[in-house]
């Protein structure tokens, strides 16, 4: 069958849109997806998802908000002063993207959902501005006013079209007569609602359960900023291990088959060979979740110099001597054939202390803290010094209670890293912020000194207290150099001092680097403009880690 018009797609989202009645909601997306065939729905799931790829995919879209507003100005032949009035009005870049594109015609053959499933596989592939840009300037010349709505959304990553997951997983269980729990469910363990709902679609939404050598998403932590912000997540006991910077792997064995995933779900069994024949000695079948590394002695040997091994597909002897790789288990979810996802951490431990792991197998170093307020602070304060000393890289706090949720990141699992360090930086760009926040212009993006440039390094939300960034408001309203709308370009004035936890290269910003998980620390207004931390610096910073 030929793929279904995205112009249905659209018209179905603008119905679920258009209604604040869940049941209403329901009945516009199952009696839609319910018509579907096997190659439309996966498509049509995943992008009511607000998602261009399944969960579990490694791939993004990377299209700047940049090259999307050009497009979208080239594809509509308006001005970029419509453009923000637009924005004023919607502070929405897809309702921009309908109200902007409004009647002017689209060309070439109307799209279906397979052609927007192609589109977005193309763009992510795509490497470069330039190349993204034209691939994009493509789909949207085919796209309709009302279409062009949803693209932009999804493209732009926000998809509020008033759906979350839960709802359609409901959507999808009435629309195939199946259970809610059970989609729910196979959405987890496939990482993608598309897949699920083809299950529901066949009726085998019992399959995609645990099976060994079929690899499922891992649980992700939450990264939490201070030690004590772990006691405001959940009450203790806390199950806190060391944080081990390494590389994640699911082991699965049965038989004699011993295989090694990685977090994209990929087989990489053969980069670790020396791990294959101590887990294979262990008796029964079991699936693992761990963390490989090298160790000297009982320190970890720094991520750095064991990455080295890492980009080649076979390991070489030598390599193995000088670098031998570790195993530490955290986790168990399969053991003997009982599935043990649903077993609470505390439960699923003990199974995995009964384990018989020796030589290059080792368990988490793990313990229970009972301590709360300031008592659980320093507890965790000694915990973090004494894992730093190990060569580790922080902690990991999880609560015992909790089952295991694959692909799911939590509030279950906390990990604390601590920055790494801070920078100096000036403030070139605020943007509004969202819910609360909206009337403040509380996002901000920085810059570092490249001799007399600037050059953006990150973004981050304001970590100023409501007084300060409603000080900084009225600041940014005065010193606005050019006004987008959502977005307004400053004068480069006010220096923030940020901390974060890594500088990588990225072509995200006009520096070639990114910071991962900026935060800004505090304003600092004793220090000029012209004493901010420089490009050298965080060059060094990136390649010196
Ligand atoms: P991050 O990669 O910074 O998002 O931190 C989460 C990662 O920490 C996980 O994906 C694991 O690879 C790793 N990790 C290290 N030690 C542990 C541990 N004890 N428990 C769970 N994950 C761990």
């Amino acid at each position: 069958m030929a793929s279904r018009p995205f112009a249905e797609w659209a018209r179905t989202a603008d119905a679920v849109r258009a209604t604040t009645k869940k049941l209403s909601k329901h009945a516009a997306l199952a009696g839609y997806l319910g018509a579907l065939d096997e190659a439309d729905l996966p498509i049509a799931a995943r992008l009511f998802a607000g998602a261009p790829f399944p969960r579990r995919d490694e791939r993004v879209l990377n299209v700047g908000w940049s090259a999307l507003a050009d497009v979208l100005l080239e594809r509509s032949g308006r001005s970029a002063d419509d453009m923000r009035a637009s924005y004023q009005r919607h502070a929405d870049l897809g309702d921009v993207a309908h109200e902007l594109v409004g009647a002017s015609p689209a060309q070439g053959d109307p799209l279906t959902l397979a052609d927007v499933d192609a589109a977005f596989a193309t763009i992510a592939a795509a490497r470069g501005t330039s190349a993204k840009r034209e691939l994009l300037r493509g789909l949207l010349r085919r796209a309709s006013a009302d279409e062009a709505r949803y693209l932009v959304k999804v493209i732009a990553g926000e998809t509020r079209i008033g759906l979350r997951e839960g709802l359609l997983e409901d959507a999808i269980a009435r629309a195939f007569g199946r259970d809610h729990d059970a989609v729910s469910r196979a959405n987890m363990l496939c990482g993608d609602i598309g897949t699920a709902a083809l299950h529901a679609r066949r009726g085998t939404l019992e399959t995609p359960t645990l099976r060994h050598f079929a690899p499922i998403g891992m649980m992700l932590a939450t990264p939490v900023l201070d030690l004590a912000e772990v006691g405001r997540r959940f009450p203790p006991p806390y199950i806190v291990e060391d944080k081990y910077d390494g590389v994640r792997a699911q082991v699965h064995k049965a038989g004699d088959r011993v295989e090694l995933y990685s977090r994209t779900l990929d087989r990489v069994t053969r980069r670790y060979p020396e791990l294959i024949e101590p887990l294979r000695a262990i008796p029964g079948s079991f699936v693992l979740d761990a963390e490989v590394l090298a160790f000297e002695g009982d320190r970890a040997v720094p991520f750095t110099r064991f990455q080295t091994r890492l980009g080649r597909k076979d390991v070489t002897g030598e390599l193995q001597a000088r670098l031998p790789a570790s195993l530490v288990v955290f986790d168990v979810i399969e053991r003997d054939g009982g599935v043990l996802l649903d077993a609470p951490l505390e439960e699923r431990m003990a199974v995995l202390r009964r384990l018989p792991l020796g030589g290059p197998l080792r368990f988490t170093h793990g313990r229970v803290l009972e301590e709360t307020g300031e008592a659980l602070v320093a507890a965790l304060d000694a915990e973090f010094t004494a894992s730093r000393a190990r060569g580790d890289e922080g902690l990991m706090v999880k609560d015992p209670r909790s089952p295991y949720r694959p692909g799911r990141r939590g509030m279950e699992w906390l990990k604390v890293k601590r920055a790494l360090r801070t920078l100096d930086v000036v403030v070139t760009a605020v943007e509004w912020g969202h819910g609360k926040r909206r009337d403040v212009l509380s996002d901000y993006t920085f810059a570092v000194r490249d001799g007399d440039r600037l050059r953006n390094v990150g973004k981050a939300y304001s970590g100023l207290t409501d007084r300060e960034i409603a000080d900084m408001t009225e600041h940014f309203k005065d010193t606005t150099i050019e006004d987008f709308g959502r977005m307004r370009l400053v004068r480069p004035d006010t220096v923030i001092e940020v901390a974060f936890d890594q500088v990588q290269r990225s072509d995200r910003h006009d520096s070639g680097y990114a910071m991962r998980f900026p935060r800004i620390v505090r304003l600092r207004p004793d220090k000029p403009v012209d004493q901010i931390d420089t490009l050298d610096t965080v060059r060094e910073i990136a390649e010196g880690r």
